[in-house]
């Protein structure tokens, strides 16, 4: 019996969504969030999940609109522990009007917006920015607000039936800026079923206004998510576990959304992205998060976008700064290769990692791109001491091996567990025993005569000592002792290409 290939999650969420939306020549995606702090890697997760979604659906020749929300309308509700504790008296303003502690952008807001912005521009991932703030303000909602406003009994209902702590009657879907004192520290007083409302702050200003015209009203999260999808036509959203509950924002939305006359997108859950090995080097300035720009230090844009193409997005999984770094670009690179052919993988499973590629991927390589190993560039760096240009004498001069080699160094200047990291030394500065130095002379007469290759090299290391009568293990300290004074260190053989056999050789002949 033939075994049935394996699709990648991508295309089957982007089916649901044809099935569940109708077949249609476009579909509108969505994602968004508050810019109420630095926006983590944990959030570029649902970015990312609706990025692969609009793959999968161009795929399928369907045009597709990617909408990112600023949710920069929102209310600022809490001080981060990395800005100014005085930024309390902010609190109850919208995060648009809040001023940038750092004092180089426009708001508080726009701080984070930009910061995620521009780290996104290297993931090839380009919504269309869409800043809440801006179309409250220009009152693009009225209508909206006012089918909100006008079914806040039916809103009332839906939201009662989860919730322990029941709504009132005088409760309103909506909340209003003072125009005075720019918080929402307000009351409505009177809704006039249309256009007017009517509203009272704590700091004594009372004022009516038409939200045809003034843009201060603003809706609850659970009321205007739904009012958004239908504004914008919205198909596909994914949300986090936070709203995915029985009873959350996305379950209630699903039934306020008919007040709009629309209907809830294709959902899906994404699940929360951990951190492994980050050894507490990330910057405290951020809130103590981990940045797509923190991950774009270490990995190639490509490779982190792997990491969450080959994971469901419903599957917890963590993202490493530690050893594993080297094991994550060696599965890639040998994905890279079952993509071209180059190595075998069951017929089965060979769909299914080839599209994995392909959506890893920002530009599809036409042929086979060159690959520098990793854990080969580690060693490089430091054999150079993170001179990059000399890197790439060793190696071809392409884009991708100097962008590899950079990344190589601030791994191990940042995150390298001890065992990877070492410092080259000029000359032998240990006591060493007889038989190790006959050993490591013996080597360095071998290096001298002929060129090895990684496997013949290895070879030659148990020759030689037999030949000095050595145990393996003392040969190998032996070698790192004088190499860069540690008892271990990478594969000893690559290790002494790597660092060049003119150097080792230089180093061996100061032994005493
Ligand atoms: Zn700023
Ligand atoms: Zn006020």
């Amino acid at each position: 019996m033939e075994k049935k290939e394996q699709y990648h999650w991508a295309d089957e969420t982007a089916n649901r969504v044809i099935k569940e939306k109708g077949n249609k020549p476009s579909y509108t995606v969505a994602a968004g969030i508050t810019p109420s702090g630095t926006v983590h890697i944990g959030n570029f997760r649902e970015i990312i999940t609706v990025d692969l979604v609009v793959r999968a659906l161009k795929h399928k020749e369907k045009k597709v609109r990617f909408i990112y929300s600023w949710d920069d309308y929102d209310r600022f509700r809490k001080v981060p522990g990395n800005v100014p504790k005085e930024f309390e008296k902010h609190l109850g303003m919208p995060v648009s009007e809040v001023p940038d502690p750092w004092k180089c952008h426009k708001s508080y807001a726009e701080h984070f917006e930009k910061e995620l912005e521009q780290s996104l521009h290297p993931t090839g991932i380009k919504p269309e920015f869409i800043r809440q703030n801006e179309m409250y303000k220009s009152c693009k909602y009225s209508k909206g607000l006012k089918t909100m406003l006008k079914n806040k009994d039916e809103i009332i209902m839906i939201l009662n039936k989860h919730k322990n702590e029941h709504l009132l009657v005088d409760w309103y879907p909506v909340i209003i800026y003072c125009s005075k004192c720019k918080k929402d520290f307000t009351k409505i007083l009177h809704y006039d079923g249309e256009y007017e409302i009517e509203y009272e702050c704590e700091c004594g200003h009372k004022e009516k206004i038409d939200f045809r015209k003034n843009g201060n009203i603003k809706g609850t999260w659970r009321s205007e998510w739904p009012m958004r999808w239908a504004y914008e036509k919205v198909d596909f959203e994914p949300g986090g576990k936070d709203h995915s509950t029985a009873g959350g924002s996305y379950d209630t939305g699903k039934e306020i959304v008919k007040i709009y006359n629309w209907t809830a997108p294709t959902y899906q859950l994404y699940d929360f992205v951990s951190i492994k090995g980050k050894g507490g080097k990330i910057s405290s300035s951020k809130g103590d998060v981990v940045t797509i720009k923190d991950c774009l230090e270490i990995y190639e844009p490509e490779v982190l976008r792997f990491l969450f193409a080959g994971t469901r997005p419903n599957t917890e999984f963590s993202i490493s700064f530690d050893a594993d770094v080297i094991k994550i670009y060696a599965d890639f690179d040998k994905l890279e290769r079952i993509y071209f052919g180059e190595e075998e993988i069951s017929k089965e499973k060979l769909a299914k990692q080839k599209r994995i590629y392909e959506l890893s991927m920002i530009d599809l390589p036409k042929k086979m791109p060159f690959q520098p190993s990793f854990r080969h560039l580690s060693m490089l760096v430091q054999v150079h001491k993170g001179n990059i240009e000399k890197v790439l004498e060793y190696y071809q001069k392409d884009d991708r091996t100097k962008k590899r080699a950079e990344l190589a160094w601030n791994w191990i200047q940042k995150y390298a567990p001890e065992e990877f990291r070492f410092e080259l030394q000029e000359k032998v500065n240990i006591p060493l025993k007889e038989q190790e130095k006959k050993a490591l002379r013996i080597l360095s007469k071998k290096l001298r005569e002929r060129n090895y290759d990684e496997e013949t090299l290895f070879e030659e290391f148990y020759s030689i000592c037999q030949e000095s009568n050595i145990k393996n293990t003392d040969f190998f300290t032996a070698a790192y002792k004088v190499l860069i004074n540690k008892e271990k260190g990478p594969r000893l053989a690559s290790f002494i290409l790597a660092i060049g056999k003119d150097k080792v050789i230089k180093v061996l002949e100061t032994i005493k």
